[in-house]
């Protein structure tokens, strides 16, 4: 098969012919319709965060068909179309079997990191991550639902709790995971506020339904969301960004609001004042990724037509660098998809 192959931390990424993987036990092997990219394949790259043995095959976003199965797989058939979640998890601890398994107590790592990932033809993947995928829905699409659009549903329905009629500030807005939050806040019922750096990002959260669109380097943010908001702040803060700006988003809540993290890209150092957490009642929450009924959500939520995945392009295997480059530069309004 043909695949991507990462042969030193921070080095060239390089198309080569490898053998077809086999699915062990409880696996299957899956034609990969299209992997998505993102920032954290950047840092992987790098050899930031967990490190990967080398040579590895990256991308921790994907779709595609079932090719063969694995020892005891009874609920998938070949020729099946799935997208699948991002994580080893054991499927058995307390958290697992509450639904929980993104915060797994034998949490296994990424794919994409501890085991081969799409960044090829065929790669091989627990059949539990896996959720069907109709035909309505193509690969470029079903990629990016896990990451893209599973990680602000998990944080806007599980975590926040966000409820019609109320105001919500997203950060990011214009990313991948941004452009997502803001249709899916809309569709709950909220208003949104989206923040983001440069007039593309921002009209693009507005194409996708924010009420208001603010660039923080421009205009102040927490001054924005209070006038927006008729002086009492906004209920929920999806914070996609980070510490770059926590303290002005935290500034914009409401009492009795809620923030969710989900992003932790711009830092790890954040000063708290935690009497303004307690005489405004405010929650703060983590958030992380999707688990896998939530994906199944997802999917019905796309092919209703309720959500509309935002994949920027397509790129041939040929094209990963210059992938690369627009990702790190800022400049996806989006997904963008690696196809084989
Ligand atoms: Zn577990």
């Amino acid at each position: 098969m043909r695949a991507i192959v990462l042969e030193e931390h921070d080095g060239p990424l390089a198309v080569r012919e490898l053998p077809i993987p086999e699915p062990g036990a409880g696996e299957v092997l899956l034609r990969v319709g299209a992997c998505a990219v993102d920032r954290f394949d950047l840092a992987v790259r790098r050899g930031l965060r967990e490190k990967a043995a080398l040579p590895h095959i990256l991308g921790h976003e994907i779709a595609g068909e079932v090719a063969e199965l694995g020892p005891g797989v009874e609920d998938w058939a070949v020729g099946d179309r799935a997208a699948s979640t991002l994580y080893l998890v054991c499927g058995r601890c307390r958290w697992c079997r509450r639904g929980r398994e993104t915060i797994c107590e034998r949490f296994g790592g990424h794919i994409g990191v501890a085991i081969p990932g799409g960044y090829a033809e065929y790669v091989v993947l627990p059949a539990r991550n896996l959720v069907p995928l109709p035909e309505t829905i193509g690969f470029p699409a079903g990629s990016i639902l896990a990451n893209a659009i599973g990680t602000p549903f998990h944080a806007l329905t599980a975590r926040m709790h966000l409820l019609p009629g109320e105001r919500l500030l997203v950060t990011g807005a214009g990313g991948g995971v941004g452009l997502h939050a803001v249709q899916l806040g809309r569709m709950m019922g909220a208003s949104v506020m989206a923040v983001d750096l440069g007039p593309d990002k921002l009209a693009a959260a507005s194409r996708y339904g924010a009420e208001i669109a603010i660039d923080p380097t421009v205009d102040d943010l927490t001054e924005a969301a209070r006038a927006w908001t008729g002086g009492s702040g906004v209920d929920g803060v999806l914070e996609l960004v980070g510490v770059a700006t926590m303290p002005a988003t935290l500034a914009s809540l409401a009492k009795g609001g809620r923030m969710v993290v989900v992003g932790s890209h711009t830092g790890n150092d954040w000063t708290l004042d935690p009497g303004l957490v307690f005489r405004n009642e405010w929650e703060i929450l983590g958030s992380r990724n999707v688990s896998v009924d939530e994906l199944a959500t997802v999917v019905d939520l796309v092919a209703s037509g309720d959500v509309e995945p935002v994949v920027a392009g397509t790129y041939p295997f040929e094209q990963v660098e210059a992938l690369h480059e627009r990702v790190r530069e800022g400049e996806v309004i989006g997904r963008d998809v690696l196809v084989p």
